[in-house]
Parts: C-alpha cells; sequence; structure tokens
C-alpha cells in the first residue's frame, strides 16, 4: 500500500475568507442604512399624520362653529329660518351646506329650503360625524356632516370632501395619506371608499383626532425603503464600498503574513520538493555500515539545497511536518526497498520525528506502510526523539509507543546530553538507542574536564543496557577514543556525509 500525503490547507478557502472581510462591512452598513431610512420613513409619516389631523380640526372646528349657531333656531318654520342657514354657508369657507333638524327629521336644508328626511343617527360616529360619498347636488363628491343635537333639536354642517382631499393631497406629497370616518374612508384623489383601509407596507401610521372623531393613517407603497436610500445615501454607498475593499484588502495581507511559510511549505510538499538525504551510520568495531539517518532537505527552485533547521520549526508550527515526514518516509522505501535484499542483516534506518507527530495514532500506520515496503527482516526502522523536546506521558503518546513497539519499529533519543530526560523517562518509551550529541563528541582531545563529562555520559549509556550512537564523529582521533569506551555505533562526516539517495545506494554496494 503506498504511503500517502494529506494536505492541510485550501486556497479555496483563504478566498473565501478574504471576500468575506471586504462583504462583512458592506453587508453590516447596509443593513444599519436599511434600518436607519426605515427609522426615518416613520417618524416621516408621523409628523405628516399630525399635520393632517391639524389641519382637520381647525377645519371642523369652522364646520362645528355653523351648526352651533344654528341649533337655537331649530323647530322654527324653515321659511323663518332659512336666510340663517344660508348665511352659515356664505360665511364660513369650509360649509357646503346647513341643515336643520326636528326629532331626528332633517326639515329644512340651505339649498332646497323645506326638506323632509329621517336621519339614521346610528350612522354617526360618536353621534358626531358621517362621512358620505356625496348629496343631492354633488352625488360624487364627498361631504363629512358634522352633526350637533339637544333634546329634540338637531343641526347639520356639511364640509366639502374637496378642501378634504386638497389637504390630504398637499400634506401627503409622497406619503399616502387617508381619511377615515367610521366605517368610511377618503382618498387623496377625493374618492370615497367604504372597504376595509389598504395596508401600507412602510411606515403605516394611524392616529386618531383627540377632538374629533376620525383618524388619519399615512403610510407608503412597498419599495419607498429602498427608493429613500437611494436618493438619500449615495455617499454613504460609496464610503461603504471603500471601507468593505480597505476591510478585504486588511483581511487579504493579514492572511498572506500569517499563512505564508505554511502556504509556501504546503506549495512545496505539493511539488514533491522535501527530499531524503542520507548519512550512514557504522558499526563501531569494524565501520562496516550498520544503517543509515535520513535527513531532510528541501530542494528549493530558486534557493537550491535548504538546511532543514531553517524549515522545519515552520513545519511544525503548521503541522506540516507530519505530512512531510510520510513523503519522506515513502520516498525512502521507494528508493532502499529494491536494493534491501542486498543487506548484510537488518539495515538501520532512522527518521527524525518531532513532538507535534506524537499527538495521536497516525504515525502507527506511517511506520507499518513503510515496513511492508520491505521484506520482513530486512530492516530496522528507528525513530529518533530529540531529547531538546520531550514527550509528555499520556493516554495517547503510551499507546502509541506500545503500538509502535509491538510492530518492532526501535526508539532513539537524539542528541542526549543536551536535555533532561529521566530513566523513568527513557523506560516508559521502551527507548532502544541514546544518540550522544556531537557536542559531546567534539570535546575528544580537549581539556580533561570536558572529556569526563563524555566519559560519564557513555558510562550511564553502557548502564542502561542500550544501544549507543556516537553523532559528528570527524576525526580518526574521537573513532578511535569511542570504540575503545565501547560505543557500539558511528556517524559522522569521518563516515560519509548526507548524500543523495542515488550516490548513497552507489556508495551502499561498496560496503
Ligand atoms: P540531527 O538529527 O541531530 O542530525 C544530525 C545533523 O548533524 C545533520 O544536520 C547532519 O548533517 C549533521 N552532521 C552529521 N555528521 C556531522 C559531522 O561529522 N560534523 C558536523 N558538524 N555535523 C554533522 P542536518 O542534516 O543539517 O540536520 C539538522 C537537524 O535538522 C537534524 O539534527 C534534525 O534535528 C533536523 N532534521 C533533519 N531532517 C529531519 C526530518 O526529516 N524531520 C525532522 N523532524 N527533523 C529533521
Ligand atoms: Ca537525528
Ligand atoms: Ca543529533
Amino acid at each position: 500500500m503506498p504511503l500517502t500525503v494529506k494536505t492541510r490547507r485550501k486556497r479555496s478557502t483563504r478566498i473565501a475568507v478574504t471576500v468575506l472581510s471586504g462583504l462583512l462591512p458592506i453587508l453590516l452598513g447596509f443593513a444599519i442604512l436599511y434600518f436607519q431610512a426605515g427609522r426615518a420613513l416613520e417618524q416621516s409619516t408621523h409628523l405628516t399624520a399630525e399635520e393632517a389631523i391639524r389641519q382637520f380640526d381647525l377645519m371642523l372646528d369652522n364646520t362645528a362653529q355653523a351648526a352651533r349657531e344654528l341649533l337655537p333656531l331649530a323647530g322654527q318654520s324653515c321659511l323663518d329660518v332659512n336666510l340663517a342657514l344660508r348665511e352659515q354657508v356664505t360665511r364660513r369657507p369650509f360649509v357646503r351646506s346647513t341643515n336643520l333638524v326636528w326629532d331626528d327629521i332633517n326639515y329644512c336644508s340651505s339649498l332646497f329650503g323645506d326638506f323632509r328626511e329621517k336621519i339614521d343617527t346610528g350612522d354617526y360616529s360618536t353621534g358626531k360625524l358621517l362621512l358620505m360619498k356625496g348629496n343631492l347636488v354633488t352625488p360624487d363628491t364627498a361631504v363629512l356632516v358634522y352633526r350637533i343635537s339637544e333634546g329634540k333639536k338637531g343641526a347639520l354642517s356639511t364640509l366639502d370632501g374637496y378642501h378634504l382631499s386638497n389637504v390630504l393631497r398637499m400634506i401627503g406629497r409622497s406619503t399616502v395619506l387617508m381619511l377615515q370616518v367610521g366605517p368610511n374612508w377618503l382618498s387623496a384623489d377625493g374618492q370615497f371608499h367604504q372597504d376595509a383601509l389598504p395596508t401600507l407596507q412602510v411606515a403605516q401610521t394611524r392616529l386618531d383626532s383627540s377632538r374629533y372623531a376620525f383618524s388619519v393613517t399615512a403610510g407608503f407603497p412597498e419599495g419607498e425603503t429602498w427608493r429613500y436610500m437611494s436618493s438619500e445615501y449615495p455617499p454613504l454607498f460609496s464610503l461603504l464600498i471603500f471601507f468593505g475593499a480597505v476591510s478585504g484588502l486588511i483581511g487579504h495581507v493579514l492572511q498572506k503574513r500569517s499563512s505564508s511559510p505554511s502556504h509556501e511549505l504546503q506549495r512545496a510538499l505539493e511539488a514533491a520538493e522535501f527530499v531524503p538525504y542520507f548519512q550512514p551510520v557504522v558499526h563501531g568495531a569494524n565501520k562496516q555500515w550498520s544503517g543509515a539517518e535520513v535527513l531532510m532537505r528541501w530542494n528549493h527552485p530558486k534557493e537550491g539545497l535548504v538546511r532543514p533547521d531553517l524549515f522545519i520549526p515552520f513545519a511544525e508550527h503548521s503541522g506540516l511536518i507530519v505530512p512531510m515526514t510520510r513523503s519522506l518516509m515513502q520516498q525512502t522505501a521507494q528508493l532502499l526497498a529494491p536494493v534491501s535484499s542486498s543487506f548484510n542483516g537488518p539495515f538501520h534506518v532512522g527518521i527524525n520525528i518531532t513532538a507535534s507527530h506524537c499527538k495521536d495514532l497516525e504515525l502507527v500506520e506511517d511506520c507499518r506502510e513503510f515496513l511492508n515496503a520491505f521484506s520482513p527482516g530486512a530492516i530496522h526502522l528507528v525513530l529518533e526523539l530529540t531529547e531538546r523536546e520531550l514527550i509528555e506521558p499520556t493516554a495517547i503518546t503510551l499507546q502509541l509507543f506500545e503500538q509502535l513497539h509491538a510492530l518492532g519499529v526501535m526508539i532513539a533519543i537524539d542528541d542526549f546530553g543536551t536535555g533532561h530526560s529521566s530513566l523513568g523517562y527513557l523506560r516508559q518509551f521502551n527507548v532502544d538507542f541514546l544518540k550522544i550529541d556531537q557536542s559531546f563528541v567534539a570535546m575528544i582531545g580537549a581539556d580533561a574536564l570536558s572529556r569526563h563529562i563524555l566519559d560519564s555520559i557513555i558510562e550511564l549509556s553502557a548502564k542502561l543496557d542500550l544501544g549507543i550512537v556516537a553523532e559528528g564523529v570527524e576525526t580518526e582521533e574521537q573513532s578511535d577514543y569511542l570504540t575503545a569506551h565501547g560505543v557500539n555505533f558511528l556517524q559522522g562526516y569521518l563516515y560519509g556525509r548526507p548524500m543523495t539517495g542515488a550516490d548513497f545506494i552507489d556508495a551502499l554496494s561498496h560496503h
């Protein structure tokens, strides 16, 4: 089964975040402006309705005055009072006609003189106000009738609908205004209606007169909010779009800044730019090649070969170290498997692992797939864990190392002597090898104190009954010293520098 490399971050996600950071302030600002426009329109309809009520109240004051002055004349003969009725019509600007009533019979009219018509007081709102479609003379012009009564006496004065619709039109302008009296209502075009008032979609307000039995409804048809916004807010829209663009740009730059190293690593991983280099590890006794450490190199298209300490910290930080190591193991298996039959006994293959790689059990699968590429017993897979970065013994890590152990994977503590691993730590994780850090090897031939430190480390390793590998062996003197002190394995420039896979396989055939 081939090892697979999983990718982590997607370009489409980054584009989506940039677009979102640009759109969010625009949408938010738009929502606030929409809300603000609604508020402004509500205020406007309220003011308009208030003004209409004030005007109608004034007109009704005038009309009611005529009826009040005529009331004492009710009961007298129509012939005697007809002139008084007409005088009110002439004197009052809004009064169209006046009538006298006796015992709910309208018996005298300013227009027709003697008259006889039963009035139904129930038609009048609070017994005082009635909106009618028209009268006998002008059946198509609405009239508002004001009624006053005292015992059997009664007087009516009518207000011309023409004046009413004029007020609705002039005060309303773009606002839809309606005057309602009881079940009847009048629109700004002077039409009389008896059906239910229409619902206005935007900012509908209804106000009752505190003095007469009528109400005024104001509002706007659907779409007014958008129309209002497009006429009032264009400068704010430009500002919003500007903010959106700036915010989108900031989002883009921030993302680029925060993700660019890992983005570059991701690109390099997909382009297979991370390649394994191999450095031989030799037997202390006979200097035969017993294995190799796999060291990562970045074959950068512009920078050339990049050292691992320059990019491994970024890879760890972004979590890409896991797929990168997986890719390295895959390439190593592809290179070594074809020549594994020529190995003289189990060949040790050291792979460097970081603590972040040990957070879950994924590593077990990676190792299993690596081992499956070879015939059984051909190699020993050794995972190198640096002592600088100790692994916490959690339930998961302990389970991980148990499963790795069961697979036959060996564990080496890298850079031994530079960290603080305890005896308990070495036991807990079933450690097989200690790799003495090259800084101690470099002390050979130096002062007595430094050598004493190296001797103690070698002694300690021997007591722990673990395999010992000395790193950074550069001279014959170091090699002789280490061999004489029983160090089993040696690694360093003296035996071979890290080399490409092709060079390593070529050199392997000579060892
Ligand atoms: P390390 O694991 O301690 O690897 C040994 C380093 O010592 C290598 O450096 C090697 O080239 C160098 N070295 C070997 N022999 C000698 C010698 O005789 N003299 C001197 N002066 N140096 C010698 P390199 O390849 O640059 O790697 C540096 C570090 O990067 C490694 O230290 C390891 O910690 C890390 N690294 C390398 N590859 C990987 C990888 O695949 N995964 C992870 N997680 N870390 C890696
Ligand atoms: Ca190592
Ligand atoms: Ca080391």
